[in-house]
C-alpha cells in the first residue's frame, strides 16, 4: 500500500530538511509544503514555483490540478511512487490528510521533528530576541496535537544532525522504506519541492544537502544559560510536552511501527474551525509576498 509521510513540527524545527532526506529515498516523492498550493494565503502561492527551476514544471503539471483530497493518491499513481512526503505543518491540513488517506487507500506515517527548548532559546537569543519567545508557539502547536490524540513519532533535530544516517535509518525501518546509504546527504533525485524553507532550498540548489550541526553556544549565552534553563525547568507545560516527545522518539524504540490511525473527534476543537475560516478568508484576500520565510508563520496568526 502506498504511504503518505507527513513531516510536521513547529516553526523552524527542520521539517524541510527531514522532508528532503526522506524524499531522497527509493520510490519516494517529496512535495514540500503543498498545502499552500491548495489553500493559498499569500499571492505567490497561486503559482507553482518548483525547486527544479522548470516553469511550468512537467512533474507538477501531472499532479497539481486535482482536488486536494485526491492529491497524495494521485502523486503515487501518476508518478509511480510508493511514498509521498508532505511537510505542510498547517494543522487543519495535517488533520484532513488523515481521512483523505484512509478513503483513498493509502497508509499514513506522521513524524514530528522538534528542537529542545534550550536550543530554541539560543536561536532567539542570538537574534537579539526574547530567549523564551518560542514558548507560546511551542506549547500551542504540540499541545493541540497531543490533546487531539494525533498519532505521531518524534525526531529530535539535534539527534538528526548528530547521527543523520542512524536516525534516518530508524525512520525508514518504521515505514518500510529501503534506506539508501547517503540518503541524508546527496540529492539523489531531482527535487520538485514547492514552498517550504527557503534556506534548505538554497542548500539544495548546490545539489547536496549540507547538514549544519548546531554550533556550540556562544560565551554570551553560556553566561545566562543556567538562568534560562531554570525557567524552562519550572515551566511544567513545556516539560510535559518535551517528556512526551522524547517518549515518542524514533531512536528510543527503533524498528517499532507505531499506530497511525487517527480517530477524528465527532466535534473538532474550536481552533480547527477558526483556522479553517481564517484560511478561507485569506484565500480570497491573500497577502502579498514579503520575504522568504517558512509558511508556518501562518500558525502564529491562526
Ligand atoms: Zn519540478
Amino acid at each position: 500500500m502506498p504511504t503518505l509521510i507527513n513531516v510536521c513540527g513547529a516553526s523552524r524545527s527542520g521539517t524541510t530538511m527531514l522532508d528532503v532526506m526522506l524524499g531522497n529515498g527509493q520510490s519516494a516523492f517529496s512535495c514540500g509544503e503543498v498545502y499552500a498550493w491548495f489553500r493559498p494565503w499569500r499571492t505567490h502561492h497561486r503559482k507553482i514555483r518548483c525547486a527544479c527551476g522548470s516553469d511550468p514544471c512537467p512533474v507538477w503539471e501531472k499532479i497539481a490540478y486535482v482536488p486536494e483530497a485526491r492529491f497524495h493518491r494521485t502523486v503515487c499513481d501518476r508518478l509511480n511512487v510508493d511514498f509521498v512526503i508532505d511537510s505542510s505543518k498547517y494543522m487543519p491540513w495535517l488533520i484532513d490528510t488523515q481521512s483523505w488517506a484512509e478513503k483513498s487507500g493509502i497508509s499514513v506515517f506522521n513524524v514530528l521533528i522538534y528542537k529542545p527548548p534550550i536550543e530554541l532559546a539560543y536561536s532567539q537569543f542570538k537574534r537579539g530576541r526574547d530567549p523564551l519567545g518560542w514558548r507560546d508557539d511551542f506549547v500551542k502547536y504540540h499541545g493541540r496535537l497531543l490533546r487531539l490524540g494525533f498519532p505521531f513519532s518524534a525526531v529530535s533535530y539535534r539527534e538528526l544532525v548528530r547521527s543523520p544516517a542512524k536516525i534516518l535509518g530508524d525512520i525508514c525501518s518504521r515505514i518500510g522504506m529501503h534506506y539508501v546509504s547517503g540518503q541524508e546527504m546527496a540529492a539523489r533525485v531531482q527535487s520538485h519541492h514547492v514552498f517550504g524553507s527557503f534556506g534548505v532550498r538554497q542548500q539544495l540548489d548546490g545539489g547536496e544537502l549540507r547538514i549544519r550541526a548546531e554550533p556550540e553556544f556562544s560565551d554570551d549565552f553560556e553566561r545566562v544559560r543556567e538562568t534560562i534553563q531554570a525557567r524552562i525547568d519550572r515551566d511544567s507545560e513545556v516539560c510535559d510536552i518535551v517528556d512526551e516527545l522524547e517518549r515518542r522518539s524514533v531512536g528510543r524504540r527503533p524498528g517499532e511501527r507505531t499506530s497511525t490511525q487517527f480517530r477524528r473527534p465527532l466535534v473538532m476543537p474550536a481552533w480547527y474551525h477558526v483556522s479553517r475560516l481564517k484560511g478561507a478568508v485569506r484565500r480570497v484576500f491573500p497577502q502579498d509576498f514579503a520575504a522568504p520565510e517558512s509558511s508556518t508563520e501562518w500558525e502564529r496568526r491562526s
